[in-house]
This record gives C-alpha cells, sequence and structure tokens, in this order.
C-alpha cells in the first residue's frame, strides 16, 4: 500500500485545530527529578492575587468554582504553546507542541513512577489512527510508542495487512507507564478508569489534530478511551462503529494479547484476525 494512500485527503478545509487549556496557577512546571523550585511551593495570597487577575478568576471563587470552570472552559481556551501553531494552523507544529505541553502533564498520578510522557508519532495527516493502551518498560525508556515486544507483533501485522508504518498515527490512550517495581523488573498495571478518562484529553486532542477518518482501538483499555464507555472486543470486533464526531472506530484486540496465548495454533490464528481488522480499517479510511 502506498504511503499516500492513507493520507487523509478527503478534507475539504484545512483541520480546525481545538486546543485544551493544560494552565495550572503554578507556572514552574514539576520535573521528576527536582520537583518544583522552593519559590513555587507555596503561593503567598499576593501571588495568588496577581494569578486571579492575570486569569480573569473573581477574587471570591473557591479552588472548587475555579476547577469547575476549567472543566467547562479548558476544550476552548488558548494554550500558550498551541496558540501559534493554531493560528497558523499547523497540524505538525500543533502535535509537537502539544507534546511538549504532555511531558509535563500531572493530570494522574502515573507521572510519578515513569520514565517520561510517550506521545503519538506520525503523519499529522493519517487517516489511520492506531491507539494502544500504554507504553510499555520499552516504551517508557525510548520515549516511542510500540517499540518493545508487542511492538514487533504489530508491525509484523501491518505489513502483512499491507500497511506502512510510517503512513499512520500511533499513539496511546495512556501516555505514561502504569507499573510496579519488583525488585529490577518492573511489571506492567492496567490503568484504572480514572487515568484513562485523565489521558483522555491528550488522546481527544491528537483525534482533533489528526482527523483521521478511521481509529482502530487495540484493547478494551484503547476501545474505552476512544468510545468513552466500556465495550467488549468480541462483541464489537470486525465492524465499523460510527462515532459522534463522524469518524469511525475499529475496535481489535492489543497485540501483547498474542503474546500471551501458550499454543502457536492459537497465535496464529489471533494473528490473522488481527491483519484482518487493521487490513479492514485501512481500507475504510482510504480515500475513496
Ligand atoms: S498518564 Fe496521561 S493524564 Fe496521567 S500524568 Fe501521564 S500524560 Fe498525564
Amino acid at each position: 500500500m502506498a504511503l499516500t494512500s492513507l493520507r487523509n485527503t478527503s478534507r475539504s478545509n484545512p483541520p480546525r485545530l481545538h486546543m485544551g487549556c493544560a494552565k495550572r496557577a503554578c507556572k514552574h512546571r514539576k520535573t521528576r527529578e527536582t520537583g518544583p523550585p522552593d519559590s513555587c511551593r507555596r503561593m503567598t495570597p499576593a501571588m495568588d492575587a496577581e494569578r486571579r487577575l492575570a486569569q480573569n478568576v473573581p477574587a471570591n471563587s473557591s479552588p472548587v468554582h475555579e476547577r469547575q470552570g476549567m472543566a467547562q472552559n479548558w476544550r476552548d481556551a488558548e494554550l500558550p504553546l498551541f496558540a501559534e501553531a493554531k493560528r497558523i494552523n499547523d497540524p505538525e507544529r500543533a502535535l509537537r507542541e502539544l507534546a511538549k505541553e504532555a511531558s509535563a502533564c500531572t493530570r494522574c498520578p502515573l507521572y510519578k513512577n515513569a520514565t517520561q510522557t510517550v506521545f503519538g508519532e506520525g503523519p499529522a495527516d493519517a487517516a489511520l489512527m492506531l491507539v494502544g493502551e500504554q507504553p510499555g518498560d520499552q516504551e517508557d525508556v525510548t520515549g516511542r510508542p510500540f517499540v518493545g515486544p508487542a511492538g514487533k507483533v504489530l508491525d509484523r501485522a501491518l505489513e502483512s495487512a499491507g500497511i506502512e508504518r510510517s503512513a499512520v498515527y500511533i499513539t496511546n490512550a495512556v501516555k505514561h507507564f502504569k507499573n510496579e517495581p519488583r525488585g529490577k523488573r518492573r511489571i506492567h498495571k492496567k490503568p484504572d478508569t480514572s487515568e484513562i478518562d485523565a489521558c483522555r484529553w491528550w488522546l481527544d486532542n491528537e483525534l482533533a489534530i489528526v482527523q483521521p477518518s478511521v481509529v482502530v482501538a487495540l484493547g478494551a483499555t484503547a476501545a474505552r478511551s476512544v468510545m468513552h464507555k466500556v465495550v467488549t472486543i468480541n462483541a464489537n470486533r470486525g465492524r465499523l462503529i460510527e462515532l459522534p464526531d463522524h469518524r469511525r472506530a475499529v475496535i481489535t484486540v492489543h497485540p501483547s494479547y498474542l503474546l500471551r496465548l501458550l499454543e502457536d495454533r492459537d497465535k496464529r490464528r489471533e494473528f490473522d484476525r488481527l491483519v484482518k481488522d487493521l487490513r479492514f480499517a485501512a481500507d475504510a479510511a482510504r480515500p475513496s
């Protein structure tokens, strides 16, 4: 399959970049090694008054009201990093800026125990987007999605389906590696609902920028994030599911599922099913 055939050429208008707001009260982003600077650990009343003035927050509003206000408004607010990319309508730059913003994310506790944010990669105009669960150990170290054992399975499946990996945007529902240290090893832990929902903010922004024609949810976590609800894989596999935003989704298993199967016969069967699902999604994403 030619690389260009999975580009989203059906866009009649340039994508409208719709960014969210990840502003924190504190302008100093916490770094994993050092934490926030001392000057920033405690906000004095004078600093708070200045912040409220700058952010147009009523002086008598409580932090809860502020959070509710942010929840209502963050989608429409301009982010400093995104503002310029949005103004000049540059999706590739917007993705880069979004990844920079995500690298400082503390929306859920998973950043505390991981090396770095693993953001999505691929063309900003990809017609096909693959969404996995979360980075694994190797992804956490390298900072790239699907480069570990499950990534190898995915690469083989994409090749068998005639899809060039470089033509597809690949990301995860959760951007930090959730794990439990055990000796020298880090054991993968499934992200819980609150973490998936917190991290959907980044996925929604990736979707808004890339605007893929078809999104492939690899596994139950990705399916929950893409569909905004719990869905069973077997009941929904192998068909196009219409999403509210005119995109379509295909649900299939996560490649790591194949690694957990014991019998070679089962591995071969499930690999063929994964290839079939990917091919089906690519055919649906190809401009008619
Ligand atoms: S997992 Fe997602 S929401 Fe949680 S800290 Fe990491 S990037 Fe932020």
